[in-house]
C-alpha cells in the first residue's frame, strides 16, 4: 500500500508554513485524540499517522529531503529516529509533542492515565478552569506577566480519603452481561468513586461532598509576545483538584481577548494606522507624530505627497508568536479636502483649477504605492 502524503495527512498545502503545520497538526492530533476515540483503532492509526507526519515536516532538515525524496528518504534506516514505518508507540507521542496541546483547553492531555491498563489505574483529573484576559495591543507586543484571581476547588483542610470499598481501589468494576453471544465480561467506571480508587473518609465542616473546598488564589501568567484573539493558554494544575489523595489538579485555561486600541488595527502581525493631513501638508510636506506600540514616532511626508499613499514602517507591527520575526506598520495617508472655504480661498482654487501644476498626472507617479520609510525613529 502506497504510503499515504505527509501533508495531505495533516491537511495543509505542500508550501505551508512551519506555523501552518503545527496547526494541521494540533487539529488532526485533537480529532483522533484517544481521549476522544476511545477504542478506535482507526483513530489510533491516524493520530499515529499525524505524529510521524508532524515529526518530519516540523523538522527543517528532514522536511528538505522528504519535499526532494519522499518517503524514500526515509527508508532502509534512512533515520527518522524511531519511527521506522509507524513504530511509534502512543507515550513517544505524548513525551515528544505532548507540548502540542499546550494551548488548547482539551482537558486531561497527557494528564496521566493514558490508554488505561498499561500503567495501573488512571489518576483523576480535576476539571478545568477557563478565564478570559484582554491585552492592549502595547502588551500583546511585549508579551506581559498578568495576575489573576481564581476561584479553584482545593482539597479542604482535614478532609482524608480512603480506597473504595465497591471497587477495591481500583476505579473500575467488571461487569458481566448476557449476550445472544453469550456471556460478555466488560470494565467500567466504578460508580461509587466515579474512578478515583478512593472516596472521602472524613469530612470536614467547609468541605463539599467531595472533601472540597472553594479558595482564592492569585495566579501569574505568562503571556508571550504576539499572541492573537482567542489564543488558549494552559496554566497547569491551577484548575480544580479532585477527590483522592493520588488525584491531580486540573488546568487553568486562559483564553486571550484583544482590546480595541484607539488608532491601530491589527491584522495579523501587521498594524494600521490611518494618518489625515491638510491639503498644504500634502503639497508642502510636513513631519508627523504617530502612534505604535512601543511610543511615538515621527514620520516624515515629503512635499507633493498623495492621498492614499501607504508608508511602510518596517518591524514596527507586531511580533510573531512563532518568532518569525516582526509585522509591519502601514501609515495610510489621507488628505483632508476641506468642507468649508472662504472667498478668499474660494478665488485661490478657482485659478488652480486650471493651472499646470494642479492637473492630475497619475502616470508621473512612482510605480510603487508603497514606501519604505527610512529609519528616524528616535
Ligand atoms: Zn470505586
Amino acid at each position: 500500500m502506497a504510503k499515504q502524503d505527509f501533508y495531505e495527512i495533516l491537511g495543509v498545502s505542500k508550501n505551508a508554513t512551519p506555523a501552518e503545520i503545527k496547526k494541521g497538526y494540533r487539529k488532526m492530533a485533537i480529532k483522533y485524540h484517544p481521549d476522544k476515540n476511545p477504542g478506535d483503532k482507526e483513530a489510533e492509526e491516524n493520530f499515529k499517522k499525524a505524529a510521524e507526519a508532524y515529526e518530519i515536516l516540523s523538522d527543517e532538515n528532514k522536511k528538505a529531503r522528504y519535499d526532494q525524496y519522499g518517503h524514500a528518504a526515509f527508508e532502509n534506516g534512512g533515520g527518522t529516529g524511531g519511527f521506522g514505518g509507524g513504530g511509534m508507540n502512543m507515550d513517544d507521542i505524548f513525551s515528544q509533542f505532548g507540548d502540542i496541546f499546550g494551548g488548547g483547553g482539551f482537558g486531561g492531555f497527557g494528564g496521566g492515565g493514558f490508554g488505561g491498563g498499561s500503567r495501573g489505574r488512571a489518576r483523576v483529573k480535576g476539571s478545568n478552569l477557563r478565564i478570559r484576559v484582554k491585552l492592549t495591543l502595547e502588551e500583546i507586543a511585549s508579551g506581559v506577566e498578568k495576575k489573576v484571581k481564581v476561584r479553584r476547588k482545593v482539597k479542604a483542610s482535614g478532609s482524608t480519603f480512603k480506597s473504595c470499598s465497591t471497587c477495591n481501589g481500583s476505579g473500575q468494576v467488571m461487569r458481566v452481561t448476557n449476550t445472544i453471544l453469550g456471556r460478555m465480561q466488560s470494565a467500567s467506571t466504578c460508580p461509587t468513586c466515579h474512578g478515583a480508587g478512593e472516596t472521602l473518609d472524613k469530612r470536614p465542616k467547609n468541605a463539599d461532598a467531595q472533601g472540597l473546598e472553594p479558595k482564592e488564589e492569585t495566579v501569574s501568567i505568562k503571556i508571550p509576545a504576539g499572541v492573537t484573539e482567542g489564543v488558549q493558554l494552559k496554566v497547569n494544575g491551577k484548575g480544580n483538584s479532585a477527590p483522592g489523595n493520588n488525584a491531580v489538579d486540573g488546568d487553568l485555561i486562559v483564553v486571550i481577548e484583544e482590546a480595541k486600541h484607539d488608532t491601530l488595527k491589527r491584522e495579523g502581525t501587521n498594524l494600521h494606522y490611518d494618518l489625515y493631513i491638510n491639503f498644504s501638508e500634502a503639497i508642502l510636506g510636513i513631519d508627523k507624530n504617530i502612534d505604535t506600540v512601543t511610543g511615538k514616532v515621527k514620520i516624515k511626508i515629503e512635499p507633493g505627497t498623495q492621498s492614499g499613499k501607504i508608508l511602510r514602517l518596517r518591524g514596527k507591527g507586531l511580533p510573531s508568536i512563532d518568532h518569525y520575526g516582526n509585522g509591519d506598520l502601514l501609515v495610510h495617508v489621507n488628505v483632508w479636502t476641506p468642507q468649508q472655504i472662504s472667498k478668499e480661498q474660494k478665488e485661490f482654487f478657482e485659478r488652480m483649477k486650471t493651472d499646470e501644476n494642479f492637473t492630475p498626472n497619475p502616470s508621473k507617479l512612482d510605480k510603487s504605492f508603497f514606501e519604505k520609510v527610512k529609519d528616524m525613529f528616535s
